[in-house]
């Protein structure tokens, strides 16, 4: 195995600094280095002791820059990669106006492999190692994902996009055909290299009930794989499923009567919770997915991340590309900062940057392998330059620790800021 010597600045984590001291649990080194050996992090330390250890490895010195883990991405869709950035909708209109349109181009296999690697390439220049993404209804646009992951050797947690109802026919499949395809799909891909896949139904509205019921009884014939959807993003959308579901007594309660809840669930906003749901998240260790820049362009609301964080419930960081509107983790935990102050907290550089990478991972039941500066993590590495444009150097010239020194990054950052990025032991 060939073993490689990073050194710069490191930032690492021991713990989760939402439920301890973020000092006692954010590890950061002025002077620090990873050894990586084959795909793998085999050391982190002091640089001149992994050098003195290690004489005869070679050596990348990344000088003043912060070497960190790979961005992990919780919730994105990466068919709507051409899309991102369009003006003027809400929720509903945004996706029968931009998204379904898109979406139905995704039989063509050869459409579909363009996109996901264009998705997966632009998500590396952004310091991205892993996405978790849906896909459409369209088994090769589920092919072409995943083909494009492997190609690339990243980690990455996507599914087939089930909807039966309230689509465009060009969208739509069965409760049968979804069960069918997903099932496929997952006996190709789950497990296989670093792909994990996530039985996806879009959200309640665009499934029938007998369709949900359909993928309850697939999950929990393969409790393994992950599930994902979307929950309480916007108010309308809640009240439709309100009236969609009469006999439900909240939003959570149309994905848990058909076996929708679970430890493995990703839950994608979740901005408008009751407090059943939220005691319902905690009680079985699901996940919910922020997707602040989401949240803001769509205008959907601000999420409780402080509040959500003193449960048990996990929390992972998202771009949801295409309804968010940046691909940058920076410029994502920068709207998290400023969703938070609109609710009255500033929360602390160590707590976005851990959202951005052990967060995430957490909520994927991914902690140790991903999102993790640490013995044992695949060597899935972001190098962020700390003074990558003018009016960020100008400002962290000034800084007296490394908080204040990242945080105008966090802030002003964008893919300028990504100085190199390793996956799985390599540089790309
Ligand atoms: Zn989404």
């Amino acid at each position: 195995m060939t073993k490689h010597l990073l050194i710069g600045q490191t930032l690492s984590y021991s713990g989760n600094p939402f439920s301890s001291a973020w000092e006692e649990v954010s590890h950061h080194s002025s002077r620090g280095a990873v050894l990586i050996d084959g795909d793998t992090i085999a050391a982190v330390g002091e640089a001149d002791d992994l050098r003195c250890a290690h004489p005869d490895v070679p050596v990348t010195d990344y000088g003043d820059a912060l070497i960190t883990a790979g961005f992990v991405d919780a919730h994105m869709h990466y068919p709507q990669t051409g899309i991102i950035a369009s003006w003027g909708k809400q929720l509903i209109d945004w996706l029968n106006t931009y998204t379904f349109p898109e979406e139905s181009r995704f039989h063509d296999l050869a459409y579909a492999e363009e996109v996901a690697g264009r998705t997966l390439d632009l998500a590396l220049a952004h310091g991205t190692t892993t996405l978790t993404s849906f896909c459409t209804i369209h088994p090769e646009s589920v092919d072409a994902f995943f083909g494009a992951a492997t190609a690339r050797g990243m980690a990455v947690v996507a599914g087939k996009t089930c909807m039966d109802r309230n689509a465009p026919d060009t969208l739509r499949d069965t409760a049968q055909s979804a069960y069918d395809d997903s099932k496929r799909l997952l006996e190709k891909w789950h497990g296989v290299g670093r792909n994990t896949y996530a039985i996806t139904p879009r959200f309640s509205p665009t499934s029938t009930p007998e369709q949900l019921e359909a993928l309850g009884a697939l999950w929990a014939k393969h409790p393994d794989c992950l599930m994902q959807t979307h929950l309480s993003e916007q108010l309308p959308e809640i009240e439709w499923v309100k009236s969609l579901f009469p006999e439900c007594r909240d939003y959570l309660d149309t994905y848990e009567r058909f076996g929708l809840l679970g430890k493995g669930g990703l839950y994608g906003h979740a901005i408008h919770l009751t407090e059943r749901e939220i005691a319902r998240l905690s009680e079985v260790g699901a996940s919910v997915v922020h997707c602040p820049t989401s949240n803001t362009f769509i205008g959907s609301g601000l999420f409780d991340l402080m509040g959500l964080a003193q449960s048990t419930i996990r929390i992972g960081l998202a771009t949801d590309t295409g309804g968010g509107s940046n691909f940058s983790m920076l410029r994502t935990m920068a709207t998290a900062y400023e969703i938070a102050q609109l609710r009255g907290v500033a929360v602390h550089p160590s707590q976005l940057m851990w959202l951005a990478t052990e967060g995430s991972a957490s909520a994927l039941h991914m902690s140790g392998q991903i999102g993790h500066l640490g013995i044992g993590a695949k060597a899935d590495i972001t190098v962020i330059d700390l003074a990558s444009t003018p009016v960020i150097t100008q400002r962290s010239a000034r800084a007296n620790d490394i908080w204040d020194a990242l945080f105008p990054t966090i802030m002003m950052g964008d893919d300028r800021a990504i100085r190199d990025v390793w996956v799985a032991g390599r540089a790309v």
